[in-house]
């Protein structure tokens, strides 16, 4: 870097010289800056004049399209900035996907206009209005992700999955709050839908909803599908709870009596534990499926719940995916009610800053797990289970030596969910899980300073059971935080916090687990709930042994830094073709590691990269090593007592 520059201003002082010898040039040299556009209006929070009217075809399940038409109230004779959403709610980063809208012309007293797109921010559209035209007429298409590499694919030939901020553009220089949209949308014929929308009427095909903030509308996705099942999961409430469910096939709306109390449970767990909600009812949109893209995204009254076609129908090998529910609803009040100062935008184009992503996400982890153990969602040793697995993950992540906690809450921005090949170095969004562990050393301390009369419980009510049913979300920072700690238990909180945040290891923070009465060990045996996630996720993993994890077709998926993998150069990708000279399984492997344990001899893989193929040898005698929470004598049975139901 700095040689090149040093060489390029060489180059321009002779050219300088030359030139102003010839009188071209006076003062400065080489080329300067041509100023940026000027910058698109600010929201400010009064009304917008005027309802947009939204309408959205659904129905081209074939080419996956949704057509749109808007009809936008505007000012005569005034320029208008129109913006399409960018940072998107809930995933915390610039996550609009622009390059789908398409078709974009806009008409006015039936007259065609021209846009311009502005050169910087690439989600506005300037528009000049002429004199004489209060509203404009726009036709764009959103033209959704056909295959998954392609984006998450929101459209199947069974269900759909509408999210608004992906079929709107909307005035700059208002809050979203201000400005009143009336939705409509058509669904393919004999299909139902679940939202949070108040349905205003329903006939032809066309469901039109009651005119609604464009901060509530974007709040509020659709789930609509040709086998759908509504679930009451608070019979005879006020503010109702349902599961709206739709699924590839009818069979998977198939649930067992037991099943449905165990939902139930969680949404009256949740009640003991906040003591509020501030919701007039509330959806979860839960989708059943292999052929939509997953999803698990937070809303105020609703959450986009996709997960696996067999989550009821399977239920025993899917243990692993029933902490989703219970983390969701938990952002109704950690999230969406509460909401870090920093993360709340007045709009969907103000960047967001994500700083207290750990609290956010991190403590909704944290009772996501608390919850599905309370409700009976999942078992006791099934969420003993998960949290050994999330200690022995963030135990080997070696990349706190050079990143802090604090620092992986950009990651939303950093890497926008892109593939990661040195994932335990680079680090990832650890502050969802590393954060849990955090939130159970918080329990734990409260715990014991006050001698089991206090706990993380307290500050939940504290904290996010305030305001009444009020929807208005409450924002809060750091200092909030350590002061309705220090309002449950007297403790030099902000200092406690910093250092896990910005802390270096090493290791993870594993003290919660030893106040909780355990400690993490490793076995030969994998729990079923490990079992389950393996065969979900269709690996064999030997994070712990071998340091890599291998697909059930032979290739890695990780390889643990610094790990006996890495230190044989395998990365990601590389595939594992023979195993001590026969054909690759998983089986085969983990029985391999098996036998090479102690005197054994050492494991050979044959593997291919690219073209080429390489043999490896493991000399790796310690066997297979899989992570269990074990019951420590001396502690009293702290995480037990967390995870019991409340009376
Ligand atoms: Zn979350």
């Amino acid at each position: 870097m700095l040689r090149v520059s040093v060489r390029r201003s060489l180059l321009v002082t002779s050219c300088a010289l030359a030139l102003s010898v010839s009188g071209l040039l006076s003062q400065s040299s080489g080329p300067q800056p041509r100023p940026m556009p000027p910058p698109i209006a600010a929201p400010q929070d009064t009304p917008y004049p005027g309802t947009i009217r939204l309408a959205v075809d659904a129905t081209d399940l074939d080419r996956r399209i949704f057509t749109v038409r808007e009809t936008i109230p505007v000012r005569a004779g005034e320029p208008l900035v129109l913006l399409y959403p960018q940072w998107l709610p809930g995933n915390h980063s610039p996550t609009g996907r622009v390059e789908k809208l398409a078709g974009l012309t806009i008409r006015a007293n039936d007259a065609p206009l021209e846009w311009t797109r502005d050169v910087v921010d690439v989600f506005a559209f300037h528009v000049a209005v002429p004199a004489g035209v209060t509203s404009l007429d726009l036709a764009f298409q959103f033209t959704s992700a056909i295959e998954a590499g392609d984006g998450r694919v929101v459209m199947t030939p069974d269900m759909l999955n509408l999210q608004w901020n992906s079929v709107v553009l909307y005035p700059a220089g208002f809050f979203a709050r201000q400005i009143e949209v009336a939705p409509s949308v058509r669904l393919p014929g004999g299909w139902q839908f679940g939202t949070a929308l108040e349905t205003a009427s329903n006939a032809g095909g066309v469901a039109t909803f009651k005119t609604t903030s464009l901060e509530t509308l974007v709040d509020s996705p659709i789930f609509a599908g040709r086998f759908f099942k509504r679930v009451d999961l608070d019979p005879g409430a006020a503010a109702p709870v349902r599961l709206d469910i739709v699924a590839d096939r009818a069979e998977l709306l198939d649930m067992k009596p037991e099943q449905i109390e165990a939902h139930r449970a969680m949404v009256q767990q949740a009640y003991k534990l906040y003591g509020s909600h501030h919701y007039g009812h509330y959806d979860f949109l839960l989708a059943l499926t292999d052929q939509m893209g997953g999803i698990g995204l937070e809303h105020h009254q609703s959450s986009e719940d996709g997960t696996v076609p067999g989550y009821f129908t399977a239920w025993d090998t899917n243990a692993d995916a029933r902490d989703l529910l219970p983390h969701e609803f938990t952002h109704s009040w950690n999230g969406k009610f509460r909401r870090p100062a920093d993360l709340w935008t007045p709009n969907f184009n103000v960047p967001m800053r994500n700083s207290l992503l750990w609290v956010y996400e991190g403590q909704t982890q944290y009772w996501g797990f608390v919850l599905a153990a309370r409700s009976g969602l999942l078992t006791r040793q099934q969420t003993l289970d998960a949290i050994a697995s999330t200690a022995a993950t963030y135990d080997h992540r070696v990349g706190r030596q050079w990143r802090t906690l604090q620092d992986t809450t950009n990651d939303p921005i950093i890497a926008l969910r892109r593939p990661l090949p040195w994932r335990s170095w680079q680090r990832s969004e650890d502050y969802y899980s590393e954060g849990q562990l955090v939130w159970l050393d918080v329990d734990t301390l409260i715990r014991e300073q006050s001698h089991d009369r206090r706990s993380l419980d307290d500050m939940a009510r504290m904290f996010f059971g305030i305001g009444g049913s009020s929807y208005v979300p409450v924002t809060y920072t750091f200092e909030d935080v350590v002061q309705v700690l220090n309002a449950v238990q007297p403790y030099d909180w902000a200092t406690f916090l910093r250092a896990r945040l910005d802390g270096h290891g090493p290791g993870a923070p594993l003290d919660g687990l030893v106040r909780g009465g355990y400690k993490l060990v490793y076995t030969e045996m994998p729990s079923d709930y490990f079992r389950d996630s393996e065969r979900r996720r269709r690996v064999t993993d030997l994070t712990y042994s071998l340091g890599m994890v291998a697909s059930d077709d032979g290739k890695l998926t990780e390889v643990q830094w610094e790990g006996p993998a890495f230190e044989l150069a395998l990365t990601v990708g590389t595939q594992i073709v023979a195993i001590n000279g026969a054909a690759f399984s998983g089986a085969r492997l983990t029985s391999a590691v098996t036998d090479a344990k102690g005197p054994g001899a050492a494991i050979e893989l044959l593997v291919r990269i690219g073209e080429r193929y390489r043999t490896v040898r493991f000399d790796y005698h310690d066997g297979l090593r899989y992570p269990h929470l074990e019951r420590t004598g001396s502690t009293p049975g702290r995480l037990d007592q967390i995870l019991t139901p409340r009376k």
